[in-house]
Order: structure tokens, then sequence, then C-alpha cells
């Protein structure tokens, strides 16, 4: 199930003594099941990699995705063998929860603490973590239901959870928490603060869709036309035209992991001669595989590092995506043909993760009220179009458009600006030549001192891919 996009909205509890102590007792207890279900997870855990199938998948090769697949597959057999599963933690719960402890937490909210346990256990599994904490008394301070219906829910600008009734203070004059009660509540956190040494408890409604944007924020409606290139982007609205490196910050983790990835192929060259041929390819048949210490060690850091950049491209997508998005809600581009990308520029190229920003940009764009209209190379080929009616064909390396009719502008500006006026002809896509000629007089600056702007952000490491 994909997740839809949520936002949380807090309002303050009302509280009393008595609803205190009644909340403080809930809070323990779920402390209670925490640390009950971590050590279990812990048990668990050791025993699973105590066992032969799992030492034997964690010797198993993860060169080629085929050989990653079956190591992945006995993984899961090993951790299904040892009951190393959220699910198995549900289970482990339910059974808990017979004691005093059910009294207090209710089963969704016993499932969530379980889930929580594990996904804590899981990270030092996984290298996410070293080691992993049992909580003290008063140290754990949310607690959360899994949907609406049932356990903690939120009824009527209320919060029921078995038997309890707790009213919060609402705003209403303030617009953020306004417009997150507009909003369907996914599920309900309760949290407890200490402030100025005085216990308080907080609601934390997680609701579907998108938060309140602020003024400044807001975005204009207009048409945006994007080209996405390997490793530019432009882009032409009426607020002007844009042309750019598309992630570039990525560009240094990405050699890193490369030099890492280099180190792991050699640390395990290393360990295991035997298993390779004199030409340098890895033997075919069953082998036995020799991980040193510092070989797994090279490879946590690899892993982590994998980690890091997925978390730092999804930041730069996400502000990308709003930057655009403040200049218009309704964006053309070209449909990309990264397969033919990765044709011709290797699979190097996917650190970027194009697709993965165009899916972020329907998605923010669509949450906005506005849309995304991609359109196939094959029907526009908005690089090889000009708007006087010409075709030229042109390889990539050729960075500038020319045309005998005296248009002259970067490509990737000029496809961007074609991409503003293609219209939708039952499904059939095409160029308007005559509102495109009619707007270029207008554009052209645009198109220069965007320009202008690239060439000061970059100065003298001016990329290639520009052609300017
Ligand atoms: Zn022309």
């Amino acid at each position: 199930m994909a997740k839809t996009p949520s936002f949380i909205v807090e309002l303050p509890l009302v509280t009393n003594s008595e609803l205190r102590h009644t909340l403080n007792s809930r809070f323990e207890a779920g402390r209670q099941i925490y640390n009950a279900c971590l050590g279990e997870a812990i048990k668990r855990r050791d025993l699973m990699q105590r066992s032969k199938i799992y030492r034997a998948a964690l010797g198993m090769p993860s060169s080629t995705s085929e050989e990653r697949n079956a190591r992945s597959k006995e993984f899961g057999l090993a951790r299904a063998k040892f009951g190393f599963s959220e699910y198995a933690l549900h289970d482990y719960v339910k059974r808990i929860r017979k004691s005093w402890l059910g009294k207090h937490i209710d089963s969704h909210t016993g499932q969530k603490i379980a889930t929580r346990a594990f996904k804590a256990v899981n990270k030092t599994v996984i290298g996410d973590a070293e080691r992993v904490y049992f909580k003290r008394y008063g140290e754990l301070n949310s607690l959360e239901g899994k949907n609406n219906a049932s356990g903690i829910r939120w009824r009527d600008d209320k919060v029921e959870w078995t038997g309890l009734k707790l009213g919060a203070l609402i705003n209403s004059k303030d617009k953020v928490i306004t417009h997150g009660l507009f909003h369907r509540v996914k599920y309900v956190r309760i949290k407890r603060k200490v402030i100025r040494g005085k216990i308080r408890y907080y609601v934390q409604l997680v609701c579907e869709g998108i938060p309140f944007q602020k003024e400044k924020n807001k975005v204009i409606k207009g048409k945006i036309g994007l080209d996405l290139g390997p490793s530019t982007i432009a882009e032409v609205s009426n607020a002007g035209a844009k042309l750019d490196l598309f992630c570039h910050e990525l560009d240094t983790i990405q050699q890193e992991i490369r030099l890492l990835q280099r180190k792991l192929d050699r640390q395990r060259r290393a360990n295991n001669p035997d298993n390779y041929n004199p030409n340098g390819t890895v033997k075919k048949g069953k082998k036995k595989w020799i991980n040193s210490r510092r070989y797994l060690k090279t490879k946590s850091q690899f892993a982590n590092l994998h980690r890091k950049q997925a978390a730092y491209r999804k930041s730069l997508h996400g502000k990308l995506v709003n930057d655009i998005l403040r200049r218009g809600t309704t964006i053309y581009l070209e449909k990309v043909s990264y397969k033919g990308w990765q044709k011709i520029f290797g699979k190097s190229i996917n650190y970027r993760a194009p697709s993965m920003f165009v899916t972020e940009l329907v998605r923010k764009a669509e949450a906005a009220g506005g849309s995304v209209i991609e359109f196939p190379t094959t029907s526009t080929a908005l690089s090889q179009m000009c708007q006087c009616g010409r075709k030229s064909k042109k390889t990539l390396s050729i960075r500038w458009h020319r045309c005998k009719c005296g248009v002259s502008a970067q490509r990737d500006l000029y496809s961007a600006f074609l991409a503003r006026h293609v219209k939708d002809d039952g499904g059939k896509y095409y160029l308007d030549t005559d509102s495109t000629a009619a707007e270029w007089p207008v554009i052209k600056p645009f198109l220069k001192s965007a320009i202008t702007t690239t060439l000061d952000k970059y100065h003298y490491k001016k990329p290639a891919s520009f052609g300017i």
C-alpha cells in the first residue's frame, strides 16, 4: 500500500490530577511492554545470528542482483525460523497483554510498541545502530494507535482511549491547526513532556494531506516547461527561466561510494583467492566465502553511506520540487528515457534518481491542485524541434539549438520553453508552433538571463553539459 502524505497537528490536552495519574500508569505499562518486547527481540536476534542458516547467508556473495536476491531469501528464512519479525513480535505482545498490562494498553497500542521495539533491535542487525537501550522509569514518552478506528482515537475534538475522554485546547484562530482539523486523521499519538518541572500531555494528530502553507510559500498557478537531462535541469515559467545541474550535491558522496565498492571487491578477492579464475571472474559452482572482520566493517560502512546518500537525495528532491511548485503547478515535460540514458551514460547516473524526482513532483503538484503532463519523446522530440517548424537531428553532444530561421538558444532551456507549448489532441501530443513563435520574444530575454545566472553560480567550474 502506497503511503499517502501526512502532517502532524499538535494540541495540548486538558488534564487534571486524576487523568494524569491514569495516563502515567498507562505510560508506565507501555514502558514495561516496550522493555519486554525489546528483551524478547534481542533474545531472538541472538539465536538467529548464532544459527548456521544465518551465518551461511552472511557468507553468500552479493555482487549481482540475483546473488543479492538469493542472499536476502536466506536471511528471510533465518528471520522466520527464529521469529525475528515485526509480526512475530505482535504475537508476542498479545501474550504479555494477558497479564495486568492488558488493562492499561489496548491491542493496537501494544502492537505499535512491539513494532517500535522490533525496529530498534533490527537497526543493530542492518548496521544502523550499535546497540539498543532499555527504557528506564519515565523514559517512554509517547504512545500511539494504529488507526483512528480503535485504541487511541480522535472523536469530536477529543481523544478517546479505552474509557478515557481527554479534551484538547484548540485555538481556532491558528490557521495551521484549523487546516489540520479539516483533514482525515490517520492515527493519534499521545505525548508526555516535562515543561518547567511539570508533566504535560499533548495529542498529535497524524493527518492525511499536506500541511498548511504559509503565505510566502503559496504557489502561483502557472504553466511550467521542464527539461530533465541526465545531469541537468532546465525550467521556463512565467517567472523566468533557470538552468542548473541536477542534484550535483550528490556527486561527492557517490565518489566515496565508488571507492568503497572497489575496496570491498579487493578485500573479497584477497580473502577468497580460490573462488576466482585467473582472468579475475568468479568461478562457477558452489563456493565457500570467507569474510574477514575488515571486509564486514567495510561492508557496513558501504551500507551506511548508501543510506546517507538516499536520505540526502530525498531532501534535495524535496527542495527542488517545492522550489518549482512555487512558480506554478501545471508542469509540462517530456517523458524521460532513463533506459536510453543508461545505455549512453551507464548505470552510474542512477544515483540522482530522476524518475523518483518526477514521482515526487507529480505527487506534490497534485496535492497542490495542479498536474504534471508527461508526453513521450517519440511524439514531440522537442530537442530536434524549432518554433519555425523545422526539425533537425542533434546528437547529445550538441548543446546549442541553432536554426536557419535565426533562432539560437541553449538546448535544454529551449526544450523547456517548447514544452510549455505542447498541446494534447485527444492523447496525441504536438508542438503548437504558432503560440511558441508568439511567446518567443517575451521568453528570449529570460533564457539569456538564466545563462548569466548559471555562469555566475558555477563561475570557473562551469560544467560542459551546459554547452555555454
Ligand atoms: Zn527555426
